[in-house]
């Protein structure tokens, strides 16, 4: 398979709180092993107005203009979200970024988009949990134009409430979450399968605190890999948040960075799909070597299995969630 790419953002920075964890340092302390000739910049890369709208509301993708416009310092759309005056511009860079990483993998090659901020958790009308524009959100929603079906995984340790939201009543896009149950933003338990069209094609699976490799191997073994292979996707995409991590301040699950190659190997092989990934969480020392791990996967390296055994909490979410999917009960 070709090499991987990683998609940089130069205006990242301008975006920036020292001292927040969402910081331009954590981007920055992510980068550092990944390989020059990897890294690849699209110049002007941006979502438009309309590309956002697709999955935000017109008022709110104004408001955050103008509320960012007006701005000499920072200043805050949620308790949690700060804005810079320049963050309107750099949201829609990370959203434009997504949707280069998926315009890459249906071309082909896998990509990861390094962007900040996040978007996992902002919804139709709200920032929130420091994401403004929900950048894969909006790169599945363009995909949609070009391809019947697309899947998108996120394995970050916080429930991904605003693309849940943006596909709930679709057939279109599988929208499979492993997260930390009883944990910011407290969406994403395992009966929100989604609704009309989309039932069946949401799948939560909220792992308890302190969950490893195993676990999270298990739950993709089990449930995330079985549904994408019957769901078919023409485009996979990755809410990649590494704060599942041991070692991260925000997480609380137990990961080592091999496992995140673990995640990305399997789900290669159960689609036969280029990945795209973007950025979400990672905010810990460990964040660089887990993107490593999940770039020397995408080329083809052998990720080593993740040590012990699923706990009987993960075995009984795989179960249920296997019971109850559409998806998964003709297996
Ligand atoms: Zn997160």
């Amino acid at each position: 398979m070709p090499r991987p790419i990683v998609l940089v953002q130069p205006d990242a920075p301008l975006h920036d709180l020292p001292g927040h964890p969402e910081s331009q340092a954590r981007l920055e302390a992510a980068l550092t092993g990944v390989p020059p000739e990897l890294r690849v910049s699209v110049p002007g890369a941006s979502a438009s107005p309309g590309n956002l709208a697709r999955v935000h509301a017109p008022a709110y993708i104004a408001a955050v203009r103008e509320r960012c416009e007006a701005l000499t310092g920072i200043g805050q759309l949620d308790p949690d979200t700060y804005i810079t005056p320049r963050s309107y511009d750099v949201a829609r860079s990370a959203a434009g970024l997504a949707l280069e990483a998926a315009r890459y993998a249906l071309a082909g090659t896998s990509a990861f988009a390094m962007v900040r901020p996040p978007g996992h958790h902002a919804e139709r009308t709200h920032a929130m949990g420091f994401c403004l524009f929900n950048s894969v959100a909006v790169a599945a929603a363009a995909a949609l134009d070009m391809v019947r079906r697309v899947a998108i995984v996120d394995w970050d340790v916080h429930h991904g409430n605003g693309t849940q939201a943006a596909f709930y009543g679709t057939d279109r896009v599988l929208y499979c979450s492993v997260h930390r149950r009883f944990h910011f933003p407290g969406t994403g338990w395992y009966d929100e399968r989604g609704a009309d069209a989309g039932l069946g094609f949401t799948l939560n699976a909220p792992l308890a605190a302190g969950s490893t490799g195993a676990d999270y191997r298990h739950v993709f073994e089990s449930v995330v890999c079985p549904a994408l292979a019957a769901f078919g996707p023409d485009l996979v995409l990755v809410s990649a948040g590494q704060d599942p991590l041991a070692d991260d301040p925000l997480g609380g699950m137990a990961l080592v960075p091999a496992d995140f190659g673990m995640m990305a190997r399997l789900l290669l092989e159960a689609t036969g799909r280029p990945l795209a990934l973007a950025l979400e969480g990672g905010y810990g020392p460990g964040h660089a070597d887990a993107v490593v791990a999940v770039l020397d996967a995408l080329e083809g390296g052998d990720a080593p299995a993740a040590r012990g055994e699923p706990r009987a909490v993960t075995r009984h979410v795989a179960e249920f969630l296997v019971a109850g999917s559409p998806l998964l009960d003709d297996r």
